[in-house]
């Protein structure tokens, strides 16, 4: 059996590795890849981006079945030119991935299906949103509505980083039209945690839990940026609080979408926010797998991933139960000089070690090329350490990563600490 995923990251990576895994399957094909599923014997780049270009690709390879990762194609409708086609794919529409590309539908979502989340209001007009945040008084949120690549979110701490950040999107429009209109939200304290499903458009299947550390730095100090390592399974998602959040949050708005006639299907992400009640609230959905989360989570994945992507084209996610390895993964991403500004591309990757049972490396900003390999992107690497306990994964993800050398290369050494502070 033939199966495209489409992406170039770790996450495609990730998926495509387990995807391969089945006895069933003949080639996995990754549109457009990278230096890692090059490298990999069972997996086959091809240089396809064009989503029609992708579909005339399918249906000349008899594909059987398309996975989509990133959220730009799926903004774009491929999902829907795929269907058109009688393609078998897995992945929301255009209509449904607006619970990510359009900051404002989301919220308007989950205000109309009392969903809890920040309060909110949308702006377009630069004068009423500087009265409303001087109105407000900070910390406070400022949000593009559309997907500007993890730069469309101003966490302001004074009300001058608020004022600017309206000024920067809906005055200077430094975010093009991503930014045309900004979501103003109030701002919520607590500990973030990943929570990833797969979804038929009416069967949901929780995958493992996770989560990610967005800061650059060690102490989650410096910049955001993609996600710098995560881990799976995060303890701060208790037994109590995972039923709490598919009774409050998940179920809710996979019922809600179909009830507006845009059932969703593909792996929906809900970032929460959990205070020190342990009340969870949604700081955003994407559409897609996270990245790096998908990382460890597919690193502990037993189950057949083919076959549970097969039940969900088909509408009968209902019918399959996940094994989970029962040790954690936690996975610490490789970034390149000068990430997440501009990072230097070029630079030689030697001394990747080879996978074992308790460690794989997958790749993402990496390019083969005459048999090196160079960085070709800002997340470079994910390496992925399996353990007993989150310490045990810990030393076995940092053994492999330090072994590992590129120019510049990047990493926080303290990936899994909330986890080890319990
Ligand atoms: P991603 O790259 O994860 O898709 P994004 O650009 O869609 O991010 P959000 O996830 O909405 O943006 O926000 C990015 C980060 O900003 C969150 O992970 C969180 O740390 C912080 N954040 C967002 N909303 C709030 C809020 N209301 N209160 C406090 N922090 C917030």
């Amino acid at each position: 059996m033939k199966i495209l995923v489409v992406g170039s990251g770790g996450r495609e990576h990730a998926l495509a590795w387990t995807i391969a895994k089945s006895p069933r399957i003949q080639t996995v094909y990754v549109a457009p890849g990278n230096g890692g599923t090059a490298l990999d014997e069972r997996l086959q780049n091809i240089d396809i981006t064009d989503p029609t270009a992708l579909a005339d690709f399918a249906e000349q390879e008899h594909i059987a079945l398309t996975v989509v990762g990133p959220e730009a194609p799926l903004a774009a409708g491929i999902v829907n030119i795929f269907r058109a086609r009688g393609l078998k794919v897995f992945g929301p529409t255009r209509e449904a991935a607006q619970l990510e590309s359009s900051k404002d539908f989301a919220k308007a979502f989950m205000k109309r299906h009392a969903i809890p989340t920040a309060e909110y209001q949308t702006f377009s007009d630069v004068q009423a949103a500087h009265d409303y945040i001087a109105q407000k008084g900070a910390p406070i949120v400022i949000k593009a509505d559309g997907l500007a690549a993890g730069k469309g979110v101003v966490v302001a701490m004074s009300l001058e980083e608020a004022h600017s950040a309206i000024d920067m999107m809906l005055s200077d429009n430094k975010l093009g039209d991503a930014g045309a209109r900004v979501v103003v939200e109030e701002f919520l304290a607590g500990e973030e945690a990943s929570f990833i499903v797969m979804v038929d458009g009416k069967n949901i299947l929780p995958l493992a839990t996770s989560q990610d550390h967005k800061r650059l730095q060690d102490h989650d100090q410096g910049p955001n940026t993609g996600g710098m390592g995560a881990y799976s399974p995060a303890p701060i998602v208790t037994p109590a609080l995972h039923a709490r959040v598919m009774r409050e949050i998940i179920v809710p708005t996979v019922q809600g979408m179909a009830k507006d006639g845009i059932p969703f299907s593909g792996f929906l992400y809900a970032g929460l926010m959990i205070d020190d009640e342990g009340n969870p609230k949604t700081l955003e959905f994407n559409c897609r797998m996270g990245d790096p989360e998908t990382q460890p989570i597919m690193a502990r994945l037993k189950t057949d991933l083919l076959g549970v992507m097969e039940h969900a084209v088909s509408g009968t996610l209902d019918k399959v139960e996940l094994e989970w390895d029962r040790r954690t993964a936690l996975g610490v991403v490789m970034a390149a000089y000068n990430y997440p500004e501009t990072p230097r591309k070029g630079d030689l990757i030697t001394d990747i070690p080879a996978e074992t049972p308790d460690c794989v490396t997958f790749h993402a900003g990496t390019t083969l090329n005459n048999g090196k390999l160079t960085t070709s992107g800002g997340r470079v690497l994910c390496v992925v350490g399996l353990g007993d306990s989150v310490k045990v994964a810990q030393k076995h993800a940092y053994d492999a990563a330090d072994l590992i050398h590129f120019e510049g290369s990047q990493m926080r050494r303290d990936i899994g600490w909330r986890a080890l502070k319990r």
